[in-house]
């Protein structure tokens, strides 16, 4: 399925967020960062701010001061705007970065919300932003359940990142293939039968119960070294909606915590594979449209926001790979304001280049970038508000190479087709 939920978007927009901080760096140790828990009273962190700019009086450096006292300044004036933090908290970053080598600094300030409640206070003062409790937050958090089975023993275990946790061992207490003497083959064969038919509705049962409290469950990969795992999920054991989840059935060598740890080691190429087949999927049923022309594939920034204004796009389809800027550009002589589409590595040369660029309408040099947006972020933005799902497709498959180098890297598929 696409990814339509509101919050994997804020996590990617956030993920990206933090891509552009890390690569800036103050000219000192100038840059602030500030980490307000949900509830830290906001006149406190403020009275703590006040504190920091009587402090930063004794810098030594005439710029360097200058710089931090000003970004204290922002800081408090944005804080200003919140009676109290948002639900999970408040973090802002400002400082002077430079442009293009020294005595270009400019003043930035990032206020962000972050998906996840803060947990500790943190003023930090650096040559660089400090990202890392946000960064954790935008890490792979996607939880898959593994089940181990063979006919002897299972084991159900959930791996989260890294990070793998045995939820439940079960032994089936299954007699051996070899019936005592004196016993019927036909009875030895029932009891066998009913003693399994037990031990597969025991670990279904469980299953269900554990995987169900993980409210981040992406998908369940079952293993084991025999056809049992096949009589498991292809019987009536697991819910229905435990078997819609289930990713890939993997051999191993091993069950039990062996098995689980053969199934991870795999796993990583079996989980990037499912992610890579679903963007396949995605973009296969993006060409499909355009090539049969039912009218459903659109594709290019203005095609696609023509649509998403109309309200009718179902899908839609970015790559993660367009770093491309919205550019608004405003004429300070006589108001005018033109926009533009440039990549973002050509912001800093477009920005000189205004400098020495006349107004269209008055003629007058007197340009300036009024804002700048992320078009990926904007148009992501946009898609939340019209109701359309939205999938962020990679360019690690060959669809997603043609989706960025033939299509723009924007497309969309539209609800019905449009006259
Ligand atoms: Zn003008």
């Amino acid at each position: 399925m696409p990814e339509s939920s509101s919050d994997s978007v804020s996590r990617f927009k956030l993920k990206r967020t933090l891509e552009t901080l890390a690569s800036k760096e103050g000219r000192g140790t100038e840059l602030i960062s500030l980490y307000v828990p949900p509830d830290r009273k906001i006149h406190e962190v403020m009275g703590n701010l006040r504190d920091e700019y009587g402090t930063a009086t004794n810098i030594k450096s005439r710029t360097t001061r200058k710089n931090v006292q000003e970004a204290i300044e922002r800081t408090l004036q944005r804080l200003k705007l919140f009676k109290q933090p948002p639900k999970n908290g408040l973090v802002i970053f400002c400082g002077a970065i430079p442009r293009n080598g020294p005595g270009t600094e400019r003043m930035e300030t990032n206020v962000l919300e972050p998906p996840e409640p803060i947990n500790v206070y943190l003023y930090r003062c650096d040559a660089r932003f400090v990202l890392e409790p946000l960064l954790a937050m935008v890490r792979e958090r996607d939880a898959y359940g593994v089940l181990v089975i063979d006919s002897s023993d299972a084991v159900v275990a959930m791996v989260k990142g890294q990070r793998m946790d045995v939820l439940q061992e079960f032994s089936s207490g299954i007699p051996g293939k070899h019936r005592a003497g004196g016993q019927s083959a036909r009875r030895f064969e029932r009891i066998r039968e009913q003693a399994m038919n037990d031990y597969f509705h025991r670990i279904g049962k469980h299953a269900y119960d554990l995987f169900n409290k993980e409210q981040a469950l992406k998908g369940i990969i079952v293993g084991g070294p025999g056809p049992t795992k096949h009589d498991f999920v292809e019987g009536d054991y697991l819910n229905y909606m435990l078997k819609e989840k289930i990713l890939a059935t993997v051999d191993t060598s091993y069950t039990g915590q062996q098995g689980v740890e053969e199934i991870i080691n795999k796993s990583q190429d079996v989980l990037r594979g499912v992610r890579y087949l679903e963007e396949k999927r995605i973009v296969q049923k993006f060409l499909y449209e355009i090539g049969h022309e039912t009218g459903l594939g659109v594709y290019g920034e203005t095609q696609v926001r023509k649509y998403l204004n109309a309200g009718v796009v179902d899908l839609l389809i970015v790559s993660e790979k367009m770093n491309m800027l919205h550019v608004y550009t405003k004429c300070k002589n006589c108001g005018t304001v033109e926009d533009h589409l440039i990549p973002q590595a050509n912001f800093v040369k477009f920005e000189q280049d205004l400098l020495s660029t006349a107004c269209k309408k008055c003629n007058a040099t007197a340009l300036y970038v009024e804002e700048s947006k992320d078009l990926v972020d904007e148009l992501l933005d946009f898609a939340e508000k019209q109701n359309a799902n939205v999938a962020v497709i990679s360019t690690e498959t060959d669809e997603g190479v043609m989706l960025k180098d033939s299509f723009g890297g924007i497309a969309a598929i539209l609800r019905y087709k449009v006259s």
